[in-house]
């Protein structure tokens, strides 16, 4: 019977460091595991990079940037098309690398690759347009105008969740602008940032361009901030770790776009139609089976249709099936460890004890280990756990409430403001609530809101900057004043 292991293309199982085009161990000779969540079971044992392999990491970077930066526009997008393309075509191979290490249904892991290469494809034809301005001068002996530069050395630190698309949404941009890029991916899902970055070789990005360097976040980041010739750094992850690096990054003044933690509101008022609400609740709550960023974390339902709504998603949900990823029919994987377990038996006991309902799940499915029931909870209230801090779990908790005004004091009761959804079909109320939430993404009607070509990003303790977009390569440019006397 074929092993998660032997079902991974044997050329996109990589396990050592990237670095400076080459593939080595880390220079200690140490190695950690690769943890597949469904099973227990090691699927790889990666290199575990020393602070010395991030500066060599560094040194590489700095030297292909001088190269990469002056290679005309046209060129840099004619390559990063094909990484894209290469992506594309190997999606199923990647989806199977991807399910091994975090989990997730391959169909999720799937789309998640083609969301991910999606950044780059967009990116690629942006490279084309990174247009400077000429401005109408004071005075007729000069001539004025900006162009946009690459920074020159950038990095990015990621988190598990999203073991591609939270990668390339950071590389697309970097790499279309002219920088140089390396990537220290989390410990738990390292292989597909491997696999990535054995596709960017084959697709012809130039050695040190793009590395990819495994290991401790804590070492390897205070390298990272440390180093002046390293001009920005994208991280995704807690806001914690967001707080840590930016303070670390002080001495060396770096440029930070951080993408942190969220506590999503999705509000139900009473005129939504509520088929659509619910459908977006599920969307929101459990993809990745909870463990994104943007899940509806809190989930306001107004009096009039609170209980239809609890009793319909009550429905939905029963319908998810919780397995391994590689399973047909599996729509929720397991959660990525024990300790995430212990997170949201943590949250659904603490809104026990302050009077809340568990009506649906509240523990582990049969199969035990880490696959966790989609689990309902009533009468929640915003002094819990479960609201005030992100769960990152299958756990729905429903808090009742009566006006508009008092949903959105309650949305906004958080220290965070990453996304925020509600339903209505009124349209004085979705202007109103649209433009009162206190987030950087709103969903009207919708819980995707996922998109290449939108920016996205928070406000708040949820982080620093926009990803995707045009305004998504921004961190990665200098906008540069010109100004020519002597022209009368
Ligand atoms: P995390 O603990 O902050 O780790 C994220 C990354 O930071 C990992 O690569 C980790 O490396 C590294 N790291 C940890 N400590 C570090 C330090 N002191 N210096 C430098 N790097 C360090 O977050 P996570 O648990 O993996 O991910 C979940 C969090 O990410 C959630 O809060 C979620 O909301 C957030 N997230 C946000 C977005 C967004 O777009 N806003 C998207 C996805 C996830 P190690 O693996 O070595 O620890």
């Amino acid at each position: 019977m074929s092993t998660p292991a032997t079902l991974i293309a044997d050329d996109l199982l990589r396990t050592q460091l990237h670095i400076a085009g080459g593939w080595r161990d880390g220079s200690a000779g140490e190695s950690s595991p690769v943890i597949d969540p469904a099973t227990g079971e090691t699927v790889a044992e990666v290199a575990v990079a020393t602070p010395d392999d991030m500066v060599a990491a560094i040194d590489a970077a700095q030297e292909a940037f001088a190269g990469w930066s002056r290679t005309p526009a046209p060129q840099r997008s004619r390559i990063l098309r094909r990484w894209y393309e290469l992506i594309v075509e190997r999606a199923d191979d990647l989806a199977q690398l991807l399910t091994a290490e975090q989990g997730k249904p391959l169909a999720e892991a799937r789309g998640e690759i083609l969301y991910g290469a999606g950044f780059i494809e967009w990116f690629a034809e942006e490279a084309k347009r990174l247009y400077g301005e000429v401005i109408p001068t004071n005075n007729p002996d000069r001539r004025m105008m900006t162009i946009r530069s690459a920074v020159g050395v950038t990095a990015a630190i990621t988190p598990w969740n999203f073991p591609c698309a939270m990668i390339l949404r950071k590389a697309a941009p970097a790499l279309a602008a002219g920088c140089s890029m390396i990537i220290k991916p989390a410990e738990e899902t390292p292989l597909s940032a491997l696999a990535l970055a054995a596709l960017a070789q084959e697709a012809g990005i130039p050695a040190g361009v793009l590395s990819v360097v495994t290991g401790s976040g804590p070492r390897l980041g205070e390298v990272l901030t440390r180093d002046e010739r390293v001009r920005t750094i994208s991280f995704t992850g807690s806001t914690e770790v967001g707080r840590i690096l930016m303070a670390q990054s002080a001495g060396t003044l770096k440029r930070l776009a951080l993408e942190l933690g969220g506590n999503a509101p999705l509000i139900v008022f009473d005129d939504a139609d509520l088929d659509n609400a619910v459908k977006g609740a599920m969307d929101s709550k459990f993809r990745n089976a909870g463990q994104t960023c943007v899940c509806a974390n809190r989930i306001f339902v107004q009096d009039g249709i609170h209980d239809a709504f609890v009793e319909a998603l009550g429905r939905e949900m029963a319908k998810l099936r919780v397995g391994d990823g590689r399973e047909p029919g599996t729509t929720q994987g397991p959660l990525i460890s024990p300790a995430a377990v212990d997170k949201v038996r943590r949250h659904i006991d603490d809104a026990r004890d302050k009077g809340a309902r568990v009506v649906q799940g509240g523990d582990l499915t049969e199969r035990g280990r880490t696959f966790f029931t989609p689990t309902l909870i009533v009468d929640a209230s915003p002094d819990m756990l479960l609201a005030r801090e992100e769960t990152f779990g299958p756990l729905a908790p429903v808090i009742r409430f009566s006006t508009e005004e008092e949903a959105i004091r309650m949305a906004n009761d958080t220290e965070f403001g990453l996304a925020g959804y509600f339903f209505s079909r009124d349209i004085g109320r979705i202007t109103r609530v649209s433009e009162a939430l206190e987030v950087g993404v709103v969903g009207v009607n919708t819980g995707l809101i996922s998109y290449e070509g939108a920016p996205f990003g928070g406000v708040k303790q949820s982080g620093i900057g926009r990803e995707g977009s045009r305004h998504g390569i921004e961190e990665y440019t200098d906008l540069k004043y010109i100004c020519i006397e002597g022209v009368a």
